[in-house]
């Protein structure tokens, strides 16, 4: 199948979160399975040309009533075939930050960079003379493309009239809200500007556009897909998300196991196995010197690998009139490690906590290394999201013996299965309410059944590293999805 996807982020290229990761692990699958994938993003100011080959000639692209010329350049999207077409327009890409930066965390002109990006990635197809069978757009970013393939591109003269798309929302809460002043730049006609169309509130939103317009629409996790049809999580999506529901699926983002491998992972200092899972006390025990903990193995040690922003219940954890962790740290045996980066006044709290509370350590920054070894050393895995679409950490988590205590959403309902006190059986430890309380007693629980239940770790432990979590099993959903797209025409 040719397939095209369109993308603001894509690793090792351009990375924000989670995104970057999945677009790119996706198009390694479908590639590897004999697809013809290629994948249109911009040309961003730190992605090198020197890295990549210019295709020769400049090519228009309009843009409402004007026309912008753009440099295209190409590049194999290392280990497979799958060509990555990289859009180059510096007055529009020439500059830091993806999205935005510190002191422009959303610029100004983005619905005019992203009106590029998607008007773009038509006219290489028309340019390469290739025409692929499905146009797969992740996020608000390529949000414009399904409406563009539908409501421009997909009459019965052009070369696109047999060409399917399909939308994945990878996290409802960006949805690209901007004002209608842009709206000549995407191309689209003012005859789609209604309420029930995609206008919102008199507003462009990307997001909805994507959903109004898309074939098929899919998600991260089959628990997100239902929950994304509620008030509570849809961020007001949840009208359109309910009359589009026979074209909604979920798919579980895979892990790249190639990276997040305990018996391989070089970024440990020892590497184990369910074989010889003994072998991973003695990660804890680099773990603890490392950040500057007793070195106790019959202590429990929690941990926390995340952005520090709301979505993933920092304000129930570490908020300073109410969070529960100074209480955990104070009321129970425990050792705890935080690495993060975000918002301020989180990071602010953390560094206050972690000197008033001896076994609390923080890292506020960003490091891949450390994240592995916390991994490894750690016995428990904290995720108390508000909301998850998928959620990379607790299947890590999982692969690497580090017991999950997740809240009952999206990919974390998914993926992790209580303890059961009587049997043991279980990888995790989840918990339905987003409270201090629920947090405080649920940590309470994970701790008791260290201190008490040896036997029942173990075997949970045991369970969770058995798990597979590959992207060969989305890919193939994803086919399936496409295929359904198409036969839809
Ligand atoms: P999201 O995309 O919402 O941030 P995910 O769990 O899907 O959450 O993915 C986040 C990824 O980024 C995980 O692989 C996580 O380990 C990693 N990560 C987040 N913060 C840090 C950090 N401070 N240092 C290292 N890795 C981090």
């Amino acid at each position: 199948m040719k397939i095209l996807m369109v993308t603001t982020e894509l690793m090792p290229f351009a990375k924000v979160g989670g995104l970057a990761d999945a677009v790119s692990a996706l198009a390694l699958a479908l590639s590897k399975k004999g697809n013809d994938v290629r994948i249109v993003m911009p040309r961003y100011y730190k992605i090198d040309r020197n890295n990549l080959k210019k295709i020769p000639g400049a090519m228009g692209v309009h843009l409402g009533a004007n026309e912008t010329w753009v440099e295209v350049y190409e590049k194999k999207l290392s280990p497979s075939k799958a060509l990555v077409y990289f859009i180059d327009h510096e007055e529009s890409f020439g500059r830091d930050g993806i999205y935005g930066t510190t002191g422009e965390p959303d610029f100004l002109d983005n619905p005019k960079r992203v009106s590029l990006l998607a008007n773009a990635a038509f006219q290489i197809c028309r340019k390469q003379g290739w025409i692929p069978d499905v146009i797969h757009a992740h996020d608000w970013g390529a949000g414009l493309i399904p409406a563009l393939l539908k409501f421009n591109e997909r009459h019965s003269s052009s070369e696109f009239k047999n060409t399917a798309s399909v939308f994945t929302i990878h996290n409802i809460g960006y949805q690209g809200i901007y004002s209608k002043y842009f709206f000549e730049d995407t191309g689209l006609g003012w005859e789609n500007f209604y309420a029930s169309g995609i206008e919102d509130w008199d507003k462009i939103n990307f997001l909805k556009t994507a959903i109004v317009s898309a074939d098929k629409i899919t998600t991260v996790s089959e628990k997100y897909s239902q929950e994304i049809r509620q008030r509570e999580y849809a961020f007001r999506m949840e009208e359109i998300l309910n009359y589009r529901k026979d074209d909604l699926s979920g798919i579980l983002n895979g892990v790249d196991t190639s990276i997040w491998n305990p018996a391989k992972d070089k970024l440990i200092p020892y590497q184990y196995s369910v074989k010889n899972i003994e072998e991973k006390a003695k990660n804890k025990t680099a773990l603890q010197k490392k950040m500057g903990l007793p070195v106790d193995d019959s202590v429990p040690l929690f941990a926390m690998i995340t952005r520090l922003a709301d979505q993933k219940g920092i304000g129930e954890l570490f908020g300073p009139s109410y969070g529960s962790a100074f209480k955990i740290c104070s009321d129970i045996k425990l050792q705890m490690v935080v690495l993060g980066s975000g918002e301020s006044w989180c990071e602010n709290e953390l560094n206050s906590l972690s000197q008033r509370l001896p076994n609390l350590k923080v890292y506020i920054g960003y490091d891949e290394a450390l994240s592995h070894l916390i991994e490894a050393g750690s016995d428990f895995f904290l995720m108390p999201s508000r909301y998850e679409p998928c959620g990379l950490n607790q299947m890590y988590s999982l692969l690497y013996g580090t017991l999950p205590i997740v809240r009952n959403t999206g990919g974390l309902a998914d993926t992790v299965e209580n303890y059961n006190e009587k049997t043991g059986d279980g990888t995790g430890f989840v918990f339905e309410h987003l409270s201090p309380q629920s947090i405080y007693d649920t940590v309470g629980w994970a701790s008791y059944a260290w201190y008490n239940k040896k036997e029942h770790i173990r075997k949970m432990q045991l369970r969770g590293m058995k798990k597979k979590f590959g992207w060969n099993i989305a890919a193939d959903k994803y086919l399936e999805v496409y295929t359904s797209a198409i036969e839809k025409l």
